[in-house]
């Protein structure tokens, strides 16, 4: 499961998720710690990316754990349907890239208008505000590898193994 954290971070029972993406899976993340994915967690960030204002985005879930997303967040039977097909053909992960990348350039206007006018309406934290440009940049990159016919899991793939090359580079550096 490829989740987006589009907070400084979200915290669900011990486990903590720093802000940007989030592969759960049992195997080393990206940010290095390795995220079961138990039925409580699944469940925990399906609700939490049911709220009108989500801290957190799912991205991509195997078929295996629909049932248990399902179950967080619908219960009507023509509702799970629609997810079961929007899934299977592959339009929910596309519309979910979409609405993520609405989200966050969004959020990005909003805090610059704050800025202009001068009001704390919208306004992020710095960390919030790097947050989201990194979830922009991260959408667009993986939209962008979209466009060029790669199913979302392959450009979900692609963009990992991207971002832990160019971290790997940068510590080469020094940086
Ligand atoms: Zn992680």
């Amino acid at each position: 499961m490829e989740i987006t954290v589009l907070h400084f971070s979200w915290a669900y029972e011990d486990e903590s998720f720093a802000g940007g993406p989030h592969t759960i899976n049992g195997e080393e993340c990206e940010c290095g710690a390795k995220h079961k994915p138990t039925k409580a967690l699944v469940e925990g960030i399906a609700a939490a990316a049911d709220c009108p204002d989500p801290p957190v985005e799912i991205l991509v879930a195997p078929n295996k754990l629909l049932p248990w997303i399902k179950g967080a967040v619908q219960s009507q039977e023509d509702g799970e349907a629609a997810y079961a097909k929007a899934q299977a053909d592959g339009s929910w992960q596309v519309g979910n890239v979409i609405s993520s990348l609405e989200r966050q350039q969004a959020r990005i206007e909003q805090h610059e208008e704050s800025i202009k006018q001068d009001s704390l309406e919208g306004r992020l934290s710095d960390d919030d505000y790097a947050r989201a440009q990194f979830a922009l940049k991260q959408t667009q990159q993986v939209a962008a590898m979209m466009d060029d016919g790669l199913s979302f899991d392959e450009a979900a793939a692609k963009w990992h193994d991207d971002l832990r090359a160019e971290q790997e580079a940068r510590a080469r550096a020094g940086e």
